[in-house]
């Protein structure tokens, strides 16, 4: 059997942080070997299948260059007969999150990005070049590696949750709160973070009225941030309150929520249009196992400002991976075409 060849640069992820480095990397003649993750169970129930939390949401309206419009012949003319096939058909209002990272898969592979569908498993960044196990059993070399594995949102883990997820269930109001569902209506936030003040305030513009759902009795959120949910006169929070059912019917979606209470008080049903989880995101960066260095939270460290350098030189990180602040998805490309920069930049100053 041919031995298989040392790569240039691995890019781990297919997330808009993987593709932009993958399109950065391959115009950059660096020859990219892409693993965009496993399709199997396992990643369906933990919302890490290829393309990533975009390819989980709906209408992306905030991507800068895809206003609304008819997008079909572009989709038709840019995509393969075999990609178009999973997606469902156009909606005419700008673009969705599958259709967006299709198209960006597509235009790393128009540039010659080579793609295993695969996960990396694992990871010795103790040797030159780099050995990356993937989920195939195969072994894999490269001099750089980019991490842009992102992280998964967390949700409650009911399975009212489950049903009516991109039904009224969502775990960004940034991406879903202006949805024709919301506007003028009741929605609920559930969490007492600065995430979740930040939800409620931002749903608010939209919603007749935001319910904050809390386990406690006071919020973990910064007191700035609290003020601004406990002033804001349509936010309400109901605290000392968890989600025991989602309530709706397929018609509907999401209708309203059944809330148990934490300290012995009776159950408590709201009507609502939709359940925004603001519980925390959990980023994907088990499979290094203690190769890089973390943060306290879990997510890769960047050790350089405006860098996207690890520990260990010449393995870069991009996307959520290494972001528990900004989480966009035009943030996350930014930083995969940094990456590919930083890599090629590296690489080139290792042969000179
Ligand atoms: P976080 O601070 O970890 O807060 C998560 C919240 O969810 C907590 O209130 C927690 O309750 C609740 N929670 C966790 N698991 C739950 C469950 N299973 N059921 C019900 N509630 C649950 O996360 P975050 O709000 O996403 O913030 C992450 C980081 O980003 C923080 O450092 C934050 O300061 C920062 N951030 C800053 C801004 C800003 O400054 N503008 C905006 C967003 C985020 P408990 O309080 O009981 O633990």
């Amino acid at each position: 059997m041919a031995e298989k060849q040392v790569e240039k640069v691995i890019i781990i992820g297919s997330g808009p942080a993987g593709w932009t480095a993958a399109i950065y990397a391959a115009r950059a003649a660096l020859n990219p070997l892409l693993f965009e993750g496993a399709i199997n169970e396992e990643n369906a129930r933990n919302g890490t299948l290829p393309l990533g939390q975009l390819a989980l949401t709906t209408e992306v309206e905030n991507f800068p260059g895809f206003p609304p419009g008819d997008l079909s012949g572009y989709l038709e003319t840019a995509l393969p007969e075999e990609r178009r096939a999973y997606l469902p058909p156009h909606n005419k209002h700008g673009i969705t999150g599958p259709e967006l990272m299709e198209l960006m898969r597509q235009q790393a592979i128009h540039f010659g990005t080579r793609v295993i569908t695969e996960d990396i498993v694992e990871v010795d960044f103790s040797v030159r070049p780099f050995r990356l196990k993937a989920s195939n059993g195969e072994t894999y070399e490269s001099r750089a590696v980019i991490v842009a594995t992102g992280a998964r949102a967390n949700y409650l883990g009911l399975p009212s949750e489950e049903r009516f997820k991109n039904k009224g269930v969502s775990a960004c109001a940034v991406c879903d709160g202006a949805l024709p569902r919301f506007r003028n209506r009741p929605v609920a936030v559930i969490g007492g973070g600065d995430s979740a003040v930040e939800e409620a305030t931002y749903l608010a513009h939209w919603a007749s009225k935001v319910y904050l759902v809390h386990r406690r009795d006071q919020l973990r959120a910064s007191k700035i941030m609290a003020q601004r949910a406990l002033s804001h006169p349509k936010i309400e929070i109901l605290w000392n309150r968890v989600v025991d059912e989602v309530l709706g019917d397929d018609e509907n979606g999401v209708t309203g929520l059944r809330l148990k209470s934490t300290v012995g008080e009776p159950d408590l049903t709201i009507e609502v249009s939709g359940m925004f989880l603001a519980i925390g995101h959990t980023p994907n960066t088990a499979f290094l196992k203690g190769q890089l260095e973390l943060t306290d939270k879990g997510y890769i460290k960047l050790t350089t400002p405006f860098r996207t350098y690890t520990s260990v030189e010449g393995v870069f990180a991009a996307g959520d991976v290494a972001d528990d602040y900004y989480r966009q998805a035009v943030t996350a490309a930014a930083s995969g075409c940094m990456a590919a920069l930083d890599a090629e930049r590296w690489l080139a100053a290792q042969e000179s």
